[in-house]
């Protein structure tokens, strides 16, 4: 590209030299250069406003027809323009694809600002929480979405990563699930997805073994009563059929365990209220658990020992405790063969209340160990089953720790033992 300015010098030497010629004509030569100087002024003043007009029409494409320096100006500025609008026009396109891909999304999609006020939503959100386009923008989420699950959920932050749970504002009849997600600076993202079809299945499912437990429930208490009956009368007949008889009325109990497991275990699920804050004498509900253990042990000679804070009691739902402590308490006796340790521990330090139960049985492979809490999940179906197992134990234990914020850690090692513990926190202690 040729230099621009060339072109320039050469201008301003010939206006010098038309000047100096003037001069010498008039024989006045400040008075030629003074001319000369209006002259060039004149030009550049000229060119300055052909660019002022030409930045003013907005109309890129006309670009002024300038020589020299002005040529250069015209040039680079209309340069600057086009890649300018192509940037523009990028960002539109993306814009646009943005909000089509948004629109589409069967979920309700909403970008919250740092003062919780709602800065962009998607279609969605109309239909699921009820927001609309024009006015809603600006406001504060909590001022439209009143719930005070929601409102809770909001404060918090989102339990960290938890979904809530909760009606859409719209309708009633429709569940949503919230998710509040934190992205770039100071800004959220709320995303609230239908699950009223999900939540409609697990509830058929709920009230499906609910229903079939319970109607097992009666006819099980008759066979078992007229089986004890049949086996109490000292008869001739029922002597004969006495092993029979026996294994009828040992299969009988376990399904009453079976189902009596269920029906605990439904109603954890179904109860989805916080449990009630009983002030429960857990030393006193120990002892009594460590003397079942000693019975369900019988001739097997376990040696259960129990050492326990006398003081240290809980806020809580004394029926679920008590069937949460028996389980693990329970399956250390069934898992640690005759004349073993199971050493039943109740304490507190900073952190809050424990309770641990240390046997020296059979262990769990580290592999099964996230697994245990499933629903019939067991390491060794057979031997679950000799030992009375009904595989629910500790699926029960799980839901009565979420009801009442503990946690269960499970530390275990094949042929050496297993150390069930359960952490509650500070304000669960009474
Ligand atoms: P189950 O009724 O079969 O005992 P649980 O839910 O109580 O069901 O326990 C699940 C499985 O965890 C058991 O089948 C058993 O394999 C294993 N388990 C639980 N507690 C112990 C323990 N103290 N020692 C060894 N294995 C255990």
């Amino acid at each position: 590209m040729p230099n621009p300015w060339i072109p320039e010098l050469l201008r301003l030497f010939w206006v010098l030299l038309a000047a100096t010629l003037l001069g010498a004509v008039l024989r006045n030569f400040p008075l030629g250069w003074g001319l000369g100087l209006v002259a060039y002024l004149g030009f550049h003043t000229w060119q300055l406003r052909r660019l002022v007009n030409w930045l003013r029409s907005g109309k890129t494409r006309n670009i002024p027809e300038a020589g020299g320096i002005w040529g250069e100006v015209f040039h680079f500025l209309y340069q600057r323009q086009r890649k300018h609008q192509q940037r523009k026009r990028q960002l539109e396109d993306i814009l646009e694809r943005f909000n089509e891909a948004t629109s589409a999304l069967p979920d309700a999609t909403v970008v919250i600002g740092r003062k919780d006020e709602i800065l962009w939503f998607n279609e969605a959100a109309a239909g699921l929480l009820g927001l609309h386009s024009s006015q809603d923008k600006g406001q504060a989420i909590d001022n439209l979405l009143r719930h005070p699950d929601f409102i809770t959920y909001l404060n918090q932050n989102g339990h960290g990563g938890e979904p809530l749970r909760m009606p859409s504002p719209v309708d009633d009849a429709l569940t949503l699930s919230v998710h509040l997600i934190n992205y770039g600076r100071d800004q959220r993202l709320l995303v609230a997805r239908d699950i009223s079809q999900q939540q409609r299945l697990e509830q058929m499912r709920r009230d499906f073994v609910a229903n079939v437990s319970h109607e097992l429930r009666t006819p099980l208490t008759v066979i078992s009563g007229f089986l004890e009956t049949l086996m109490d009368s000292g008869d001739e007949c029922a002597a004969r059929w006495q092993r029979s008889l026996d294994l009828m009325h040992q299969q009988a109990a376990r399904m009453q365990h079976l189902v009596a497991d269920l029906l605990m275990l439904s109603r954890l699920e179904t109860d989805r209220s916080s449990p009630p804050r009983e002030l429960v004498e857990v030393p006193a509900l120990l002892a009594a658990i460590r003397e079942d253990a000693q019975l369900l042990s019988g001739d097997k000679g376990h040696h259960v020992t129990l050492e326990a804070d006398a003081g240290l009691r809980l806020h809580g739902a004394e029926r679920e405790l008590y069937s949460a402590f028996s389980n693990i308490v329970g399956n250390a006796v069934r898992y640690t063969p005759a004349g073993g340790e199971v050493q039943i521990r109740w304490w507190r330090d900073g952190s809050g209340a424990h309770f641990s139960v240390n046997d020296s049985g059979i262990g769990i492979p580290p592999e099964h160990i996230p697994r245990l809490t499933e629903r019939f999940y067991r390491v060794d179906t057979g031997r679950s089953r000799e030992v009375g197992g009904t595989g629910l134990g500790l699926a029960i234990v799980k839901h009565v720790l979420t009801r009442h914020n503990a946690r269960l850690r499970i530390d275990s090692k094949p042929g050496r033992g297993s150390t069930f513990t359960i952490d509650f926190p500070p304000e669960r202690i009474a």
